[in-house]
Parts: structure tokens; C-alpha cells; sequence
């Protein structure tokens, strides 16, 4: 009987928990074992093992975070970790083991194929976006929704008090969540890795200053700036005290932080997870090994995991520099 291993790593994402029900149903279809490790890679160092039926995946379908648990294993750095993961997976006579997680826990999957010789299948999880060969990743959407709608109630706030806000989103080092949120709020400024070079800080400053003073002598109320983590100097306190400085203007920052990466998934995200996790079995079934599987133009595709890593995800800006367009003649 095929047995298949499951784990959740890196940055949980919402959607994790909709996918390891989809794969654990599938596998009780085919009747394949289905055995989750908890914690990551760090559930394979220590063999923290747990049989998964319908029975205790069913509930979890609507919830955000991992059932599974998640965690980032250092372990899995050092020559001996991925040996370690190997021992541990023979022990449990695993055939086949699933990942759901982001680039670096694919290069875990990579590091360990180097000494364990079962399948491995990974599933794009994250809320960052930032893996290419997949439209989306599983808690993409629905952390654009989180920000989206935190933002909104930002927004009633800067209208009323008619102030300048700094709300910097997450997104690692892409900007996929700052843009389409941005677009998503019609945020008068978006700045991230695509868009923004920190050795111009100031000349950016000087930008968004004249931008800002014009919108308020045209007497619109508020103005956001959506600011990509990991990408001002000094973080948007920075950026709050550099237009400070620059031109006079007071600003609010606002860190949206992990509220971004919790939640309820949102229905693109129950489904993008359930196809993929059933799609992963499948993959199980038809021999296939080191792919990720991904969802691209409405199709099921699979592709080497070398090249998920590899490839970029760049972000569209096609509609983000009509968006700023249309806002200059506003
Ligand atoms: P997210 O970006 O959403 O946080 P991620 O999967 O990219 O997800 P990482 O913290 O980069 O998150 O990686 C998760 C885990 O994958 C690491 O803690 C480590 O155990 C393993 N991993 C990462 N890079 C490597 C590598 N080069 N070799 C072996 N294992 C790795």
C-alpha cells in the first residue's frame, strides 16, 4: 500500500489546512496511508508523525494557519539535516512525500532528493505570490482581501482626519501583495521592490511630497501611500520622517504585520487549495517527482521544482501605471 507524507513549511498561509484535507480524502480514495509530519522539516528530524484521516482533516477546511503546524527547520541547512529527513521518512516506509510551503522549503525538497529516493511533490503555500508557474499561490488571495478590507477602514480615518498614511504590507522581497492591494484601495502611491530603488530614496521623497502637496491644495481629503516590507531604509518610519523633513508633511504609519497572514481562506483560495491537493495525489499516482504543481491560465500544470525556484514571478504593472495615470488628472 502507497504511503504518502505531508508536511506544511515555511510562512503558514491560509488555504494550508483546505489543501492537506483535499490530499488526505484523495489518498483515502486510492487508499494510499496518508501520515502528516508536524512542524515542517523539523517534524522529520524528530519524527513527530501523525496517521490523517477525513475524520480529523474535515473540520480544518475553513481555517486559516496548518493543522500540520508550521515552522522554518535550520536543520535543514547543515549537511546532516536532510540525511536526517531521509532516515526518518525510510523508517515510516514513505513512498511519496507532498510539501506545501514557499521557494525555500522547495529547496528543502531539492536538498533532500539528494538522499532520499520517494517522489517528492510540492504545492505552492504562501501568501507572498512570489513562485512562479502558478497564477497564484494558496493564501495569496486571501491576504489581499485582509489587507484590502484593514486598509478601507484605514482610509475612513484618513479622510476624516484629511491625513497622509504609510501602511506597509508583507510580501517578503515582491511586491505582488503591495500591488494588487494598492490597486485594490486605490491607494494614491504604491512603492516596492519593482518600482523603487533605496539609493534614490530621496529623490522618491521629494516626488511624493509634490504629489501630496497637490492633492491637498485640490482639497482631496487622504492619501495612502502602500509600502512593501523590507524595502525603505529604516522602514516606513523612515519614510514617515524623510517627508517630514522634505516638505513639513505629517504622517500615520500603520504595520499591517501578520494579520495579513491568518484568517478564514477566501473561496479562491479553498478551491486553487483543494484542486492542487487533489492534483498532487494524482501526481503520486502517475509517478511523477520533484514537480510543484500549479494553477496557470484555469490548467493544472506541473513543473520541475528547479525552475519554480528559479524562474521569476514578475508583477504585472501594466494596470498599476494606468492607475497612477488616471490619478494624476484626478
Ligand atoms: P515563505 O516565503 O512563505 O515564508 P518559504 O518556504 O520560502 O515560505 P523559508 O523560511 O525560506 O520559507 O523556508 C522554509 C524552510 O525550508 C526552512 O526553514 C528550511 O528548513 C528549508 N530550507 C530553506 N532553504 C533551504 C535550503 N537552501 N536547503 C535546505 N532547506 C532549506
Amino acid at each position: 500500500k502507497c504511503r504518502v507524507a505531508l508536511l506544511t513549511s515555511g510562512g503558514d498561509s491560509p488555504g494550508m489546512n483546505a489543501a492537506i484535507r483535499a490530499v488526505t480524502l484523495a489518498c483515502e480514495q486510492h487508499h494510499y496511508e496518508c501520515i502528516g509530519f508536524y512542524h515542517g522539516y523539523n517534524g522529520l528530524m524528530d519524527d513527530q508523525a501523525v496517521n490523517l484521516t477525513s475524520e480529523l482533516v474535515n473540520p480544518y477546511l475553513q481555517q486559516g494557519g496548518t493543522l500540520l503546524k508550521s515552522a522554518r527547520c535550520k536543520s535543514m541547512l547543515l549537511p546532516e539535516g536532510p540525511k536526517q529527513a531521509a532516515n526518518t521518512l525510510n523508517k515510516h516506509n514513505i513512498d511519496a512525500l507532498i510539501v506545501i510551503g514557499g521557494d525555500g522549503s522547495f529547496r528543502g525538497m531539492q536538498a533532500l532528493s539528494h538522499h532520499w529516493s520517494g517522489q517528492l511533490i510540492g504545492l505552492p503555500g504562501t501568501i507572498d505570490n512570489d513562485l512562479a508557474h502558478s497564477d497564484k499561490t494558496i493564501g495569496f488571495a486571501t491576504a489581499v482581501q485582509t489587507a484590502t478590507e484593514a486598509i478601507d477602514k484605514i482610509r475612513d480615518t484618513a479622510n476624516a482626519f484629511e491625513r497622509v498614511f504609510i501602511v506597509e504590507v508583507m510580501g517578503r522581497h515582491s511586491g505582488h501583495i503591495a500591488f494588487n492591494v494598492g490597486l485594490a484601495t486605490g491607494a494614491e502611491s504604491i512603492l516596492s521592490f519593482e518600482n523603487f530603488d533605496p539609493e534614490k530614496a530621496q529623490a522618491y521623497v521629494e516626488k511624493l511630497a509634490v504629489q501630496i502637496q497637490q492633492q491637498q491644495n485640490n482639497k482631496h481629503s487622504s492619501f495612502l501611500i502602500i509600502l512593501a516590507e523590507n524595502l525603505w531604509p529604516d522602514g516606513p518610519s523612515g519614510l514617515q520622517q524623510a517627508l517630514k523633513q522634505t516638505a513639513n508633511i505629517d504622517s500615520g504609519v500603520c504595520i499591517l504585520g501578520h494579520i495579513q497572514r491568518g484568517g478564514s481562506p477566501v473561496v479562491e483560495d479553498r478551491l486553487l487549495a483543494s484542486k492542487l491537493g487533489l492534483a498532487a495525489v494524482q501526481a503520486i499516482a502517475e509517478k511523477q517527482h520533484l514537480v510543484m504543481l500549479g494553477e496557470v491560465g484555469g490548467n493544472l500544470i506541473a513543473t520541475p521544482i528547479e525552475n519554480t525556484i528559479q524562474d521569476p514571478k514578475p508583477v504585472s504593472m501594466y494596470w498599476l501605471n494606468a492607475h497612477e495615470e488616471a490619478l494624476k488628472g484626478f
